[in-house]
């Protein structure tokens, strides 16, 4: 797509006659060029699998004129320098008309851009810059408070040449790929608590604050304001863009499939692949049969149930309750079925897709999901979704609670924390790192600036800290956090990652994708009491242990665990901490949940008489927002993985049932 759109001012621009100031405009949303010019660049063993963004396009984009638009106007530049133009002036005067001509060239009305001009330096000329104007042009457009000379909005404007006269293109239809590739990571960022309150907009409210985020993000109006009134007023800019995303998805997938939900083809992964053990047709056949009902009938609901379909995520993500807060519930009746042995304990993101939840919820038994941030037992987010039967009395959190805030958690970053940096969470922990090119440009940046840095470069940083979790380190320096700070605030033992042939990136990876072992805790920590002389735990997609460890911390015996991880890595790092911590029950680990079949587990189950526990995170690649790539929702590739969840712990209740 960007091939058409490398050059808008060139010759070969093929697109059409309104994209090329559309063009021009985006290419001036604040992207912060300096900051963008390479960071698509990941952490050189970047899993490709999750992250897969074809940074060619980035490359031409950073060719492209167009891309300058607003180049200079955020390296950290002075304020009250223009490119070009060091002595301009915005009052009467040739370089005024130069102004205007550049931004009515971008495709905003002469009136809008002469009030702009008016209301951001007409007193005070040298201080006026291309962004401020831009800025205030693009608050008008966003809150549609173009004067009314002014006739239509810019932003009406731009849609009505569309020569086509498709009013349902998207802006990010039209250059999606183009911000999108601008962008150096997977995420919007998870903003949530941290949004706006770095950026002098006091004047506005918070809707309005958030509408003009989203569409400084690339969003429709329109789109962005039917997400805040669909999702509350107090939604976060990361679950707002999530409905976003989710609503295109489900409009694209409505498109592609007609209304009715597709069954997972059978050479496809998903429940179909189910392990067949030829040596017993019998169980098998059983087993495919019962499955298939179960299946057929999880979608038949999703057909009734279509309009239910979106799970409102609560806010604040607090679930049932958290720690030192009052709980929001103390008591839940269980839907019939969901109750009995084993306890269940099933998680995954929060921002999936559109039904996906829903979908979950129907295959365990229709518990309502218990959506929880982490942010709240930590000084991170981590926003997942649990399904679980256990019950939700008297929890407790393990002790020493853990830190809270950033500078709580990282006390060293306290000295260097700039006042214009109120962040006091970090955003999601991910699997990815930053570039050592995107510290060193902002470190650049800001020795270009004279004490504190102009409003742009501010925003344009924190948004990069945000995006990755960067902290300072120093004068001027950021970092990404390391990852034994990530395993302490995710709740690990240090060095729990560490050593035995684990790489960084690897660690990395498998912190990125684990629990958050207080959260996790906090919800099994009413097994305590039940079981006081300790559990049989089946945990699927063990990862790096975060259930186990969770447990541990609790003071639960750990009797037998079945561990079924298929990194070797994890499987190691998991062995590892069981034999440092002086288990002394048992530790047996298989390497695929889709082997795992109902002959194995009867075995298991006879020989120490049942599980205790059920728990798994299965993938979410397919699932989470970082995923622009393959975001297939419960029957992509890693994420179908659910349904072995399913699988096996329906099967578990059925052998332990009978037995
Ligand atoms: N809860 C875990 C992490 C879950 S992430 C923790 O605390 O660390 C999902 C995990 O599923 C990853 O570790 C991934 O390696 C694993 N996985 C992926 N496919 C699998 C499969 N077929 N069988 C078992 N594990 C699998």
């Amino acid at each position: 797509m960007l091939a058409s759109l490398d050059s808008p001012g060139d010759s070969s621009y093929v697109g059409s006659p309104f994209l090329f100031p559309f063009f021009c405009f985006l290419n001036s949303l604040g992207t912060t060029d300096w900051a963008k010019e390479d960071c698509s660049e990941m952490d050189e063993n970047t899993p490709s699998d999750e992250f897969d963004w074809d940074s060619n396009d980035e490359n031409e984009i950073q060719k492209s004129p167009s891309a300058s638009c607003l180049n200079s106007s955020i390296t950290g530049r002075k304020e009250g320098t223009i490119p070009g133009e060091a002595n301009s002036s915005a009052g009467n005067g040739p370089s005024n008309s130069k102004l205007i001509r550049h931004f009515v060239g971008m495709g905003f009305s002469e009136n809008l851009v002469a009030k702009a001009i008016k209301e951001n330096g007409e007193e005070n000329t040298e201080t006026i810059l291309e962004a401020q104007i831009l800025e205030a042009l693009l608050t008008y457009v966003a809150l549609e408070k173009s004067p009314p000379e002014g006739g239509q909005s810019v932003y009406s404007d731009m849609h009505s040449s569309d020569s086509d006269g498709d009013s349902n293109i998207r802006r990010t239809e039209i250059d999606g790929d183009f911000l999108d590739d601008l962008s150096d990571v997977d995420e919007l960022s998870d903003v949530s608590g941290c949004l706006g309150d770095e950026e002098n907009m006091d004047h506005l409210s918070d809707k309005e604050r958030k509408l003009l985020h989203l569409v400084d993000m690339g969003y429709y109006i329109e789109e962005a304001s039917a997400a805040i009134d669909r999702c509350g007023p107090d939604s976060s800019i990361m679950e707002l863009t999530d409905f976003i995303s989710a609503a295109q998805m489900a409009r694209a997938s409505d498109a592609q499939m007609g209304e009715l939900p597709r069954l997972p083809p059978d050479d496809q992964p998903g429940p179909s692949h189910i392990q067949i053990d030829p040596r017993n047709k019998k169980r098998r056949s059983f087993d495919d049969e019962r499955w298939e009902k179960k299946r057929q009938r999880g979608y038949e609901k999703k057909v009734l149930d279509e309009d239910e379909d979106t799970v409102r995520l609560p806010n604040p993500m607090v679930g049932f309750g958290v720690p030192g807060e009052p709980a929001v519930m103390i008591h839940r009746t269980l839907p019939e079925g969901a109750t009995g042995s084993p306890y269940f304990y099933y998680e995954n993101v929060a921002l999936a897709p559109k039904g996906v939840w829903r979908t979950i919820s129907r295959f365990l038994y229709d518990i309502e999901p218990e959506f929880v941030d982490s942010q709240h037992l930590c000084a991170a987010a981590r926003k997942r979704g649990y399904v679980h039967n256990l019950p939700i009395q008297n929890r407790h959190p393990i002790l020493p609670l853990q830190p809270r805030t950033i500078h709580e958690a990282l006390p060293l970053t306290k000295k260097w924390w700039p006042s214009w940096d109120r962040r006091t969470k970090l955003n999601c922990l991910q699997t990815v790192t930053a570039s050592a090119k995107l510290t060193e440009r902002i470190r650049r940046a800001l020795e270009g600036c004279e004490g504190i840095p102009p409003l742009k470069v501010q925003k344009d940083i924190l948004d990069e800290c945000r995006k990755w979790n960067l902290v300072w380190v120093g004068r001027n320096k950021v970092a990404p956090l390391e990852p034994d700070e990530i395993e302490m605030l995710l709740g690990f033992p240090k060095n729990h990652t560490r050593g035995g042939g684990i790489s960084r990136t690897d660690r990395l990876k498998a912190l990125g994708n684990s629990f958050q072992v207080d959260t996790v805790a906090y919800h099994l920590s009413v097994l305590k009491d039940i079981f006081p002389r300790g559990i049989n735990l089946l945990s699927l997609f063990s990862g790096i242990g975060g259930a186990e460890v969770a447990l541990h911390r609790l003071g639960i015996p750990l009797k037998n665990v079945v561990s079924v991880e298929i990194s070797e890595t994890s499987r190691n790092i998991l062995r590892s901490w069981w034999e440092q911590t002086n288990q002394t029950g048992k530790l047996i680990d298989f390497p695929d949940v889709q082997q795992l079949n109902g002959d194995r587990l009867e075995q298991l189950i006879s020989s120490f008489g049942g599980f205790d526990l059920v728990v798994g995170g299965s993938p979410c690649n397919n699932l989470s927002g970082s995923n622009r790539v393959s975001r297939d929702g419960l029957e992509g590739r890693h994420s179908s993985l659910f349904y072995d969840y399913f699988r096996i712990l329906d099967l578990v209740k059925s052998i332990m049932g009978k037995n």
